[in-house]
């Protein structure tokens, strides 16, 4: 078993969680069996109540949890599965010291940082690679410097001793700042961030610096002096020119696989890299072209839908498609629908709490029924999707869910009965991959090639059972179902010439190489339109 810790210096953004994510496409594709974990120093025990303002997409995993987005980018590049292991917050630490500490397992000890808290998040190093693994890619949270994160580096410095220097990699990601009136790069900032690296007893492998311009020579020669790093493991990361999935490219151009390779003293033969580089030809070179509109209420933020927005991008790529996507906030095309969504050639609701947006997003759900412009809901799009088809196809008036209006006289959308004792937050949340079936001649076994698929949920409300016949009835078409409870999973309207909406998050499945069907399909289906 080999282990990489990867940290940040300087500022946050740097993009450590792609870089950790691209360097394991890097080993995957040499054939080595890749795992990711991310260590986040805030004390939220996860980040499932963070709002989307804070910290961007909650991603959900196939076992339930809740986790940081940087899972998402994990998934997204290498083919492991990943599971609540995977990702741990100085929160979840401390509730377990605190927990064992309560049960009285320290044997009346002084509980501390330092072997206590330590011991745990070195326990969750072994944990978090699992049996079959060959290399375990850590990345840490947060910047060098920053006070919450110094039981983790602690954790690291203690951990490469345990299991040797052989065995470890210590890669520091760090950024060097462009001086225009100086017209040149900067390594300062760098040398200083290695050195509170070192300070802890930490000295890094390999330097990766993100930077605008290219490197040259002697600034390579100055980062290898006073980083304590060899010239060759001082590695340029450009921003990349159109898409993130070049960057696996990019590293490999770097030689930053050999690197970790020689230095772990793997054996591993040599990769031509061809699915990624069929990925990113097919994302510079597209036939097509089409405009996607996704109607939200966190359309300003980069990272509320960032798999949404990935998942779309993969579907460009399996289409031969470049995608545009328009960004619309859910308020502003309450009053004038046509006005933002008319020239759209498909038209997306991602999920979402609270009720503040939602008569817009029921007003795009409405445009897009009566004008046969495709139609794709995800979780809270597909119970819009459902009021909208409740209220104006089946004349049920007033129809909503209750989570926006309790005393609504059709809860369309409610919390279970088997769930209504379950009160506190989180609680009655159906989370991770559960079931479903697919009916005969619908859109989504036609997308999906198979009658059983499982998908991630993360969600409280459910379409009510009540209200099924009678919405059948109108024609709305229950093409999936969850097997286990009945829980209707995917709505679709037949006569449409493509209108899909599901319960759960597909988003959580795809990637570059492989579109998750749905959005494949959903793509396909605005290509159509637009001809
Ligand atoms: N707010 C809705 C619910 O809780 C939808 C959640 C979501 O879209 N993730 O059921």
């Amino acid at each position: 078993m080999k282990y990489i810790f990867v940290t940040g210096g300087v500022v946050s953004s740097l993009g450590k969680g792609l870089t950790s994510a691209a360097l394991g496409a890097l080993l995957e594709q040499r054939g080595l069996k890749v795992r990711l974990q991310k260590f986040d120093p805030y004390l939220n025990v996860d980040p499932g109540t963070m709002s989307p303002f804070q910290h961007g997409e909650v991603y959900v995993l196939n076992d339930g949890a809740e986790t940081d987005l940087d899972l998402g980018h994990y998934e997204r590049f290498t083919s492991g599965e990943l599971s609540r292991l995977n990702n741990l917050t100085s929160g979840k630490v401390y509730e377990t010291v605190l927990q064992k500490e309560r049960r009285g397992d320290y044997l009346g000890a002084t509980v501390q940082v330092i072997p206590h808290v330590t011991n745990e998040i070195k326990q969750r190093i072994y944990e978090g690679a699992g049996d079959d693994v060959d290399v375990l890619i850590t990345e840490l949270g947060g910047t060098i410097g920053d006070i919450e994160g110094l039981p983790f580096l602690e954790a690291m410095r203690q951990f490469n001793l345990e299991v040797g220097r052989d065995n470890v990699l210590f890669l520091h990601c760090t950024l060097l700042p462009y001086l225009k009136a100086a017209g040149e790069l900067k390594t300062k900032p760098s040398q200083q961030s290695v050195a509170k690296l070192r300070e802890i007893g930490i000295q890094p492998d390999i330097l990766v610096c993100r930077t605008e311009h290219p490197m040259t020579n002697d600034m390579r020669q100055k980062l290898s002096l006073f980083c304590n790093v060899p010239v060759k493991a001082v590695i340029e990361e450009m921003d990349v020119e159109t898409s993130i999935y070049e960057l696996p490219l990019a590293l490999k151009a770097e030689n930053i696989d050999d690197l970790v390779i020689d230095h772990l003293g793997l054996d591993a033969p040599d990769s031509d890299m061809k699915v990624w580089h069929d990925v990113v030809r097919r994302l510079k070179a597209p036939s097509h072209k089409v405009e996607i509109g996704v109607v939200g209420k966190y359309i300003e933020l980069q990272d509320a839908y960032k798999s949404v927005y990935e998942s779309i991008i993969h579907a460009g790529i399996s289409n031969d498609a470049s995608v545009r996507i328009v960004r619309l906030d859910a308020e502003d095309l309450e009053k004038n629908p046509a006005k933002y969504l008319a020239t759209l050639d498909g038209i997306l609701i991602p999920g979402g709490f609270g009720d503040r947006g939602t008569e817009g997003k029921i007003a795009a759900a409405k445009f897009a029924r009566e004008n046969g412009i495709p139609y794709f809901g995800l979780c809270l799009g597909m119970q819009i999707a459902v009021i909208e088809f409740a209220r104006n196809v089946a004349g049920l008036e007033d129809a909503n869910s209750t989570e926006f209006n309790p005393e609504t006289k059709h809860p369309v959308i409610d919390i279970m009965e088997d769930q209504k004792d379950l009160k506190t937050k989180g609680g009655n949340m159906r989370l991770g991959a559960c079931p479903c079936k697919l009916s005969k001649d619908s859109f989504s076994i036609h997308a999906y090639g198979q009658e059983m698929v499982e998908e991630r949920h993360r969600h409280r409300f459910e379409f009510n059972n009540v209200y099924r016949d009678q919405l059948k009835q109108a024609g709305l078409r229950i093409a999936g179902t969850n097997p286990e409870r009945d829980l209707v999973e995917i709505i679709e309207i037949p006569d449409h010439p493509w209108f899909v909406a599901v319960q759960f998050h597909p988003e959580f499945k795809s990637k570059p190489n492989a579109a998750h069907p749905l959005f494949a399909n959903f793509i396909a289906a605005a290509l159509k339109y637009k001809k």
